[in-house]
């Protein structure tokens, strides 16, 4: 997510009230935070205790509720001053089944009620929290599941996916569309008997699947479900339970977790995992947010005017430097973790948070669990009170070892600037690209055969291992590959952009790093020209899944090409000083023409060389390869994991926009 402005958010910022200066953001250091695991709610054979985190309320209270919304408060318990900044209340019964919501007296005033910020179940749209015994959600089996084992991430190749897109068409064939359940159901077809859903991913043979924001958001009004609104999820209202318009049922607090965690159940059997894409950089409302309900200004940076600062683009961004901030992200992605197997997070614009709170995250997470990765934007969409030198910033990786991020070099070099619809790219003829290509398949780590001063995007080698970087030429923002290059080959026919997208990914999944793809470029569907279609509706996001069959031989590439990577530690190299020494780029003159070879039988690969050459012209290329004994993997548009035929090197023709891979 980046410039995405929410409208809600940006309203909230004029009505802003409660505003708090920069001068008062730095007495937030000096609050004392609370790391106590009961933080909340806790119930336990003693009974019902509620904890609020609010050290400068005047006065708190619990009210209770039978149900998640339009009723009275059953009852009111006025919470007592505890330590660490903390109020208390308990009831000496187990109060399952029952809603509550926080109420604080600021500055003299009530504020709303809020579920607080712990809230591990709601009612419908989020606003009373739920109290029930999470382990009536576990589906049968849960105690046994667990996601693939990884030794790295670069092992990983992630297929970025929206719930609706995957499911919504009525070509998917599947039941449950819109919901979590949908990647549960197995056996499903088009028309033409083309797999879809979970059984789709099992044949592309991708190894985790990235869902976009998952966790209760606000924009989609639960309650009426029939209205059909579509969103990505980039505006957080409850951090901790999962949204419930993916559920069968918003209403009871329960489904939602229980679907999601068959979602993800049905794919760790499928030896899949799970990465959910985190957004604790800002939150959708302002000073109504839940954050803003229990602790007023805490949670968030301000500028000196008083006004909220917002390098989100979406109205406000949060504080990770202070201590109950930073320890809220590192808990509830823990949370995630531990109650729902998550197997990887995507941080959204991660540059919004400091490098500390990012490594303690990946600490964290490592602890839980060897195989989690972490991932992210390295940017922000404004400019923060945060030093540079402390964000999370594509630039600071080297200071996160534990944590990846995109690599908008090899994105934007590949096929064509993000921001400029017509702009071409290395794999679409335009020249100039080709050092930033070469800093994309060294995954940005220092080689001595990389010039980083003719990089576009960077002028330095940033990663200190491929394992800090992963690439792609599309995501959910900006324009799909398929429509980029609609947009940029004008004149075109179908068939000659499919072979540019062939080109483009075998780029980005020959390189060094971590690959990534987003849902449905492998059967080369659109968004109808649309770039930020967060809140577009079905017609625009949800995938064809008759274009299966009519783009049935695209498909069969992306397959072989993910085999390919998946059958070669060459491609998965994990140590820079590996990358620098195995691979050797060939001098070559003309423009739009990448030759190297991946050597020394590279990270333990069967092969002892590999040769790669991308050619990005509409003209045919000659290339010397030394004579010797090659299996061809792919040539021409074409490409065959276990090989299809042999050359016998020398000098070879590389066709128009097409990749040559060769091995020996
Ligand atoms: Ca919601």
């Amino acid at each position: 997510m980046k410039h995405r402005l929410i409208s809600a958010c940006i309203g909230a910022l004029a009505a802003s009230t409660q505003a708090l200066s920069a001068a008062t953001d730095a007495r937030f250091a000096d609050f004392p935070a609370y790391d106590g695991a009961d933080l909340e709610l806790c119930v336990d054979g003693r009974g019902t205790h509620f904890t609020l985190w609010s050290p400068e309320a005047q006065a708190a209270q619990v009210l209770l509720y039978s149900s998640g919304r339009n009723s009275t408060p059953e009852d009111t318990l006025q919470m007592n001053r505890a330590e660490q900044g903390t109020w208390r209340a308990s009831v000496p019964r187990q109060l399952y089944g029952k809603y509550y919501t926080f109420r604080i007296r600021h500055n003299g005033n009530w504020l709303d009620e809020t579920p607080g910020v712990w809230a591990k179940a709601v009612g419908t749209n989020g606003k009373r929290a739920a109290i029930i015994d999470l382990a009536t959600t576990d589906p049968e089996g849960w105690a046994d599941d667990r996601g693939p084992a990884l030794k790295s991430i670069t092992d990983a190749v992630i297929y970025e996916m929206h719930h609706r897109d995957m499911s919504m068409h009525p070509s998917s064939g599947i039941v449950n569309k819109g919901k979590f359940l949908a990647l549960t159901e197995a056996g499903t077809t088009t028309a033409e008997g083309e797999r879809t859903g979970i059984d789709h991913l099992k044949e592309l043979g991708v190894t985790h699947v990235h869902i976009l924001p998952s966790y209760d958001y606000n924009s989609v009004d639960e309650a009426n479900l029939a209205a059909n609104n579509y969103n990505w999820g980039y505006d957080p209202q409850n951090y901790n339970t999962p949204e419930g318009s993916y559920s069968t049922n918003p209403a009871d607090p329960a489904a939602r977790i229980r679907e999601m965690k068959q979602m993800i159940q049905a794919l760790h059997d499928a030896g899949i995992g799970v990465v959910m894409d985190v957004v604790y950089n800002h939150t959708a409302e302002n000073d109504g947010s839940n954050f803003s309900l229990t602790a007023p200004g805490y949670y968030y940076r301000h500028r000196a005017d008083n006004s909220y600062s917002d390098a989100s683009g979406c109205g406000n961004e949060t504080a990770s430097e202070r201590a109950q901030m930073s320890d809220y992200i590192v808990r509830s992605v823990c949370y995630w973790a531990r109650e729902f197997h998550i197997d990887g997070f995507r941080f959204d614009l991660m540059a919004i948070h400091d490098t500390d709170t990012m490594n303690r995250v990946a600490a964290a997470l490592k602890e839980i669990n060897p195989s989690i990765f972490v991932y992210g934007e390295g940017w922000t969409a404004g400019d923060s009170p945060l030093p540079a030198a402390q964000r999370a910033l594509k630039e600071n990786v080297s200071k996160m070892q534990g944590i990846a991020v995109f690599s908008d070099d090899i994105r934007d070099a590949v096929k064509g600037h993000y921001s400029d619809a017509s702009d071409r790219g290395f794999a679409t003829g335009k020249p100039g690209n080709e050092e930033t290509v070469k800093i994309g398949i060294v995954g940005s780590t220092a080689h001595p055969q990389v010039d980083y001063a003719k990089g576009n995007n960077s002028k330095f080698a940033y990663a200190t291992s491929p394992t800090q970087i992963i690439n792609y030429v599309s995501c959910h923002d900006d324009l799909m590959l398929t429509d980029k290059l609609a947009a940029s080959m004008p004149g075109s026919t179908a068939e000659e952009r499919m072979r540019a997208a062939r080109l483009a990914q075998t780029i980005v999944f020959t390189s060094q790093g971590t690959p990534f793809v987003w849902c449905g470029e492998e059967i080369f569907r659109d968004k109808k020209g649309v770039h930020n279609s967060y809140k577009s509706p079905d017609s625009i996001n949800a995938i064809d899944w008759s274009l299966k069959h009519a783009n049935r031989s695209q498909f069969d590439y992306y397959r072989e090409l993910i085999a390919l990577r998946k059958a070669h530690p060459a491609f998965r190299m994990t140590d820079a000083a590996d990358v620098a020494r195995n691979i050797v780029f060939d001098k070559t003159t003309r423009p739009n023409l990448i030759s190297y070879s991946i050597k020394n039988h590279a990270n333990g690969d069967e092969w002892n060389e590999i040769k790669l050459v991308f050619n990005g012209s509409d003209e045919p290329a000659e290339v010397k390869v030394p004579r010797g004994e090659w299996k061809v993997i792919a040539a021409d548009g074409r490409i065959a994991a276990d090989g299809m035929g042999t050359s016998r090197g020398g000098r070879l023709t590389v066709a128009p926009v097409s990749a040559l891979i060769l091995a020996r």
